[in-house]
């Protein structure tokens, strides 16, 4: 049994995996609606606020879902 790794289009792969700054509108996942930040829970923001942590509601679908904030600040 003879496989052949092909690590360069693998290595192409990864990088293009990599846009996700694309990811910059915030829908929800489900409905696709807009979301709306919301504050943090205290526990959440207790453990977390060493991260760019935000909360965000649908309010079309009611999910409620934490996003990390990748785009600096
Ligand atoms: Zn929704």
């Amino acid at each position: 049994m003879t496989v052949e790794l092909d690590t360069k289009s693998g290595i192409d792969n990864i990088v293009r995996i990599k846009p996700v700054a694309t990811q910059k509108e915030l829908r929800c996942r489900s409905c696709k609606a807009d979301l709306s930040r919301i504050k943090r829970g205290p526990v959440v923001r207790a453990l977390f606020f060493w991260l760019p942590l935000k909360h965000y509601v649908c309010y079309r679908c009611s999910r409620k879902t934490y996003r990390l904030d990748r785009s600096g600040k």
